[in-house]
């Protein structure tokens, strides 16, 4: 079981020991950013393994093993969003080119230059009836791992639907959520659901500390826990955007200087979503410090955010708090990037003089 984060080798054991599940498949449901997928392949590996050691655990040295690490494994598929498959790297040749063919297929010809889909499809769905109504290699176990779950479209979940409600032999599937409400009740109903842990703090930072290439690094591992919701692997990954993420932090709070359109030029080729993320964190922790003295994301930085909130008007917080979640989702397909942002900046903009006047967006 060395392969499972420390906080996971509970949940594991229980899992691995007895292989006692209730039905067809598993729900692992939790926070983004906790090891889930992780945790899922390491499952699938083990389940698939020809000879598992004492605690069920995949033996990394058998055939299976092997194919599963090379993503060639026969009884295997990863069914994700074409836009995952530059995350996921290598895990993906198998939907890959399923999702692709969703882009580009004949129907959508005209739209080649379309960003990766979010989505997971029916066909993507429907392209698994090979593997789980036929006998599988060697008459073996069968594992479907589809991810995030909650990604699926209406008719790939009432595709999956179909197969759970008549579950093909020797067939299991993993369902990893983020966010489980968002599945079908009639899909999750039909799945073993099993909550999936979160570190306590000192397990977390202790983690990330073991993953730091230096000592600055580990220095900053509390804070970059703080500022991805406690979430251990997302605040590995934030590392990669540290430095552009000090600079935003230096530039919105920088109440005097603060310069919407040169910031916005400045960000325009950086992830929209991100930003507005950031932004919102950022609003997150004005809004808390001025209604209970407390900040959740920037701890670190609580001084500056505490003078900072005594000058803005609590209503027009919450007010731009509230444009920011609207705007949120239209982040991942706006029609103007830079226009988008030139606007959510400027109104952020009015909010830090908003002591005086109204802003627009109140
Ligand atoms: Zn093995």
């Amino acid at each position: 079981m060395n392969k499972l984060f420390a906080w996971q080798q509970e949940v594991g054991q229980k899992l691995m020991r007895n292989h006692e599940f209730r039905c067809h498949a598993l729900l692992l449901k939790g926070k983004k950013g906790i090891g889930k997928f992780i945790f899922a392949r390491f499952l699938a590996k083990s389940l698939l393994c020809m000879q598992p050691d004492v605690d069920n655990a995949a033996c990394d040295k058998c055939a299976s093993c092997g194919w599963f690490e090379q993503h060639t494994h026969p009884n295997f598929a990863l069914v994700i969003p074409q836009a995952l498959s530059a995350v996921l790297g290598n895990h993906t040749e198998y939907v890959d080119n399923s999702a692709r063919e969703e882009v580009d297929g004949p129907t959508v010809s005209d739209k080649t230059k379309k960003k990766p889909g979010q989505q997971i499809g029916v066909d993507q769905i429907r392209r698994l009836n090979d593997l789980v109504y036929l006998s599988g290699h060697q008459d073996g176990y069968k594992i479907v791992l589809i991810y995030p779950a909650e990604a699926m479209n209406a008719a790939a979940a009432n595709a999956l639907l179909k197969k759970l409600e008549e579950p093909p032999e020797k067939t299991f599937f993993i369902l990893v959520s983020h966010q489980p409400r968002r599945l079908l009740a009639t899909v999750r109903s039909r799945c073993q659901q099993i909550n999936m842990p979160i570190p306590d703090t000192d397990t977390a930072v202790r983690w990330l500390k073991q993953q730091a290439n230096d000592s600055n690094a580990a220095q900053n591992m509390s804070a970059l826990l703080a500022m991805t919701g406690y979430a251990p692997l997302s605040a590995l990954s934030f590392q990669e955007n540290i430095k552009q993420h000090q600079q935003f932090i230096e530039q919105i709070s920088a109440v005097q200087q603060f310069d919407p359109l040169a910031l916005a030029e400045l960000l325009q080729n950086q992830d929209l979503t991100m930003t507005v993320d950031w932004l919102q964190k950022w609003c997150y922790d004005l809004a808390s410090c001025q209604a209970t003295g407390k900040v959740r994301y920037h701890p670190h930085l609580a001084g500056r955010i505490g003078v900072m909130c005594q000058q803005i008007s609590q209503q027009a917080c919450l007010a731009f708090i509230n444009f920011l979640n609207v705007r949120q989702p239209l982040s991942r397909h706006p029609v103007n990037g830079r226009l988008f942002l030139e606007e959510i900046l400027i109104n952020y903009g009015k909010l830090i003089v908003s002591s005086s006047c109204t802003p627009d967006f109140v």
